[in-house]
């Protein structure tokens, strides 16, 4: 497809098919930079009260730049994401101090601005400014990779240049600020995330790739990050003369029948205070022990999981009880190297513990 035939086509769809929203009647870039701010990760329904609100207690730059921090998050309240808010008000501040109140007019020169990204740079100069520079935010990311059959994983490091590469190619020579709008105002409510319900009468039904082969929900491609689970662990490591108590991991996990020590797990660090308080075991051994050694910290990254673990070395002063734990034994250095162990207690006796027991 012609790149010019797709910014005529999209112009025209947009000047029939776009919502009515306060912030295309002006070309004042305040107005428009505040509402792009509360737009971010909030939908128009939900933004276009604090739009109205915001102008209204604030009707120019010098009039944000001057309120009081709290009375910018007052009115922000219910919008969540405060920092927003805070940025929001500094960049106020930026912009009355260091440009006498009058926001920048070049694509390079807003990006200098607290909270400015590349996505509100652009979308700043070319709807105010009309400037040549092209939009991206995941509306656009999305039009332009079931159009054209773009493959690129658009959560790559890669993704941005080529979009990008794209999306200044589509520009057409004039009216860059209705193009940009009607790019963006496509990817809210025409061609919409999952599979459009509407492509039969979409304006790109003939030429969209991902129409063509029924690819809408495969484009754009977007790979999941794997979220890493934080664990914390902290092993206690029990001596009585020259043995180390060690247990059998009865959790059917990676480590299963495995050899480790006494172990306190949290979702957080912990200081010797809380770790006592957490652990029952800490609390009957510590009047008749000393903590003789805290190794570093050893960092384990699985595949969703990153493991940050302490190993405490306590030794006791007394014979302990016969019931004093159900799982733990006693064992000296040689029995100890027989047992199967995790990687992670192998390297803690060999870097500390053997050292100490020589
Ligand atoms: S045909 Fe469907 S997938 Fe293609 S641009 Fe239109 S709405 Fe999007």
């Amino acid at each position: 497809m012609e790149h010019s035939f797709f910014a005529e086509k999209l112009l025209t769809w947009y000047r029939t098919a776009q919502r009515d929203l306060p912030w295309r009647h002006t070309t004042n870039p305040y107005y428009i930079w505040l509402s792009e701010v509360i737009l971010q990760q909030t939908r128009v329904a939900q933004g276009m009260p604090y739009y109205y609100k915001f102008i209204e207690a604030f009707p120019t730059v010098f009039d944000l730049a001057a309120a009081n921090e709290s009375e910018v998050l007052r009115l922000w309240q219910g919008l969540g994401y405060y920092s927003r808010a805070r940025n929001l008000h500094a960049t106020a501040k930026q912009v009355v101090e260091a440009y006498g109140g009058v926001f920048p007019q070049t694509y390079e020169e807003l990006l200098k601005l607290k909270g400015v990204g590349s996505y509100t740079a652009a979308a700043i100069v070319s709807f105010a400014f009309n400037e040549r520079v092209a939009v991206l935010d995941g509306n656009v990311y999305r039009v332009l990779a079931r159009v054209f059959g773009i493959e690129t994983d658009i959560a790559s490091h890669e993704a941005k240049k080529i979009f990008m590469t794209w999306a200044t190619a589509l520009l057409p020579s004039q009216h860059v600020n209705l193009y940009n709008q009607a790019i963006m105002e496509f990817g809210a409510i025409q061609c919409t995330p999952g599979v459009p319900p509407t492509c039969m009468f979409c304006v790109f039904a003939q030429e969209c790739t991902a129409n063509a082969t029924q690819r809408q929900g495969i484009l754009p491609v977007k790979t999941k990050k794997v979220k890493v689970k934080e664990r914390f662990f902290h092993y206690i490591v029990v001596q009585y003369q020259d043995e180390i108590a060690m247990k059998k991991r009865l959790l059917k996990d990676i480590w299963a029948e495995m050899y480790d020590f006494h172990l306190v797990e949290s979702t957080e660090p912990l200081q010797l205070d809380d770790l006592v308080a957490q652990d029952a075991l800490l609390q009957k051994i510590l009047p008749e022990a000393s903590i003789v050694g805290v190794s570093d910290v050893f960092t384990h990254i699985l595949t969703h999981q990153k493991i940050q673990t302490t190993f405490w070395h306590i030794k006791l002063h007394s014979t302990p009880s016969s019931d004093w734990h159900e799982h733990l034994h006693f064992y000296t250095p040689e029995a100890m190297d027989n047992l199967p162990k995790p990687i992670l207690i192998h390297n803690y006796l060999t870097q500390y513990l053997y050292k100490q027991l020589q």
